[in-house]
């Protein structure tokens, strides 16, 4: 015991009241081979272009990373840009994944007491970043499809709103929004409030659903879309997000933002992911996954399972109170899947094997059910 003990300090009394960040289970050491597929990680290994440019940079790693980190905005910024409309560096915020960005947005516009709206079920870091920056998180129960009830999000909006998060594909539950319902739910914002689009898992949505969001921000000052490299580009471990933001909001999230936040070795790795090689392969991978699901979604109905529709790299079982129960059962049986209290079960798209278990391990359920 130090003779000035630590219990003396005086924590914020809204760490009290925070929940704490659950992450996937990792897989248990007791000699069964499992699969994790309880993070909606990539289950590819990083691209050998990214190792590669991790290397290289690995070699200046005594060195701070570019501060502005120029050359990767820039190259997001030429990702986000079409014939009709240009992004430049200026329009992009980088942080350490697209979680700190999420954060960045809360201290760049949330002051104690201030409101941030949010569906719910949904990203389990939004009420974490609202309160622990001293906001206060409006959470609005998805409709029974497990979607956003936007208009009872636009009711939710009041004097104290600052942001609202829309998270599309929605996490842990899968349906998407598309243009329309984000346009009409715009038309409904006060411009002074911020409308952030969590495009996490845009690259696994079904490219006909796509939702046009680049015309979305460059029409409505107050949107701002938040991407990441953790899912589709698969460098979760590496930690850098982005936020596609207008000039002076993207410049308050450089205010606010850790300094040095992305780090070289993550900066060069998700420079690597823009290389044409490097895209395609990308784009192969996400398309495999899209398979991947498409057939789970078909074997599962099958079954009898009544699922939303996932356009994210997961899907989702609604157990309610049997989500602990499912959890336990898929454990032992080798697939390590995430339950959400008593409201359901999220199980990431992996490899081949993991995707064959978990049709097995649902096909066994409903059986023991009927049996
Ligand atoms: C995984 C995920 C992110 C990205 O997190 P990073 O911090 O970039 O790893 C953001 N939003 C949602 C909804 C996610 O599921």
């Amino acid at each position: 015991m130090p003779a000035t003990p630590a219990e003396n300090i005086r924590l914020r009394s809204a760490l009290d009241a925070l929940p704490a960040y659950v992450p996937g289970k990792p897989a248990a050491d007791d000699g069964v081979r499992r699969f994790k597929v309880s993070s909606n990680e990539s289950p590819f290994e990083p691209l050998p272009q990214v190792v590669e440019a991790v290397n290289r940079a690995t070699l200046h790693a005594n060195l701070y990373p570019d501060m502005g980190a120029l050359d990767l905005r820039e190259a997001i910024a030429d990702h986000h840009s079409t014939s009709r409309r240009a992004v430049g560096p200026e329009n992009i915020a980088l942080s350490t994944g697209s979680v700190a960005v999420s954060g960045d947005l809360v201290r760049a516009l949330v002051d104690p007491g201030d409101e941030v709206v949010f569906a719910w079920r949904s990203f389990e870091a939004y009420p974490i970043l609202v309160r622990s920056h001293g906001g206060v998180d409006v959470q609005v129960p998805l409709t029974p499809a497990f979607e956003h009830d936007l208009p009872a999000m636009a009711e939710a909006i009041t004097e104290r709103t600052r942001l609202v998060i829309l998270c599309t594909p929605n996490n842990p539950t899968g349906p998407a929004l598309t243009t329309a319902q984000i346009e009409d739910f715009l038309a409904r914002v006060p411009d002074h409030v911020v409308v952030a689009l969590d495009e996490a898992y845009r690259e696994f949505v079904d490219p006909v659903r796509l939702a046009d969001t680049a015309r979305l921000f460059a029409e409505h000052g107050n949107v701002v879309l938040l991407r990441t490299f953790s899912k589709m580009q698969g460098i979760a471990g590496l930690r850098v997000g982005y936020a596609v933001a207008h000039p002076r909001l993207a410049a308050a999230l450089g205010q606010v933002t850790v300094p040095f936040g992305a780090s070289s070795i993550a900066q060069a790795a998700a420079l690597a992911t823009f290389e044409p090689d490097a895209a395609a392969e990308l784009e192969h991978r996400a398309a495999w996954i899209r398979e991947q699901r498409g057939r789970l979604e078909q074997v599962l109905a099958a079954q009898g399972w009544e699922l939303p529709v996932s356009q994210g790299n997961f899907v989702y079982f609604p157990l309610g109170e049997r989500s602990a129960e499912f959890a336990a059962f898929a454990d032992a049986r080798g697939l390590v899947v995430r339950a959400y209290g008593t409201d359901g079960v999220r199980v990431t798209v992996g490899e081949r094997e993991a995707n064959d278990l978990l049709l097995s391990i649902a096909q066994e359920w409903r059986e023991a059910q009927e049996g």
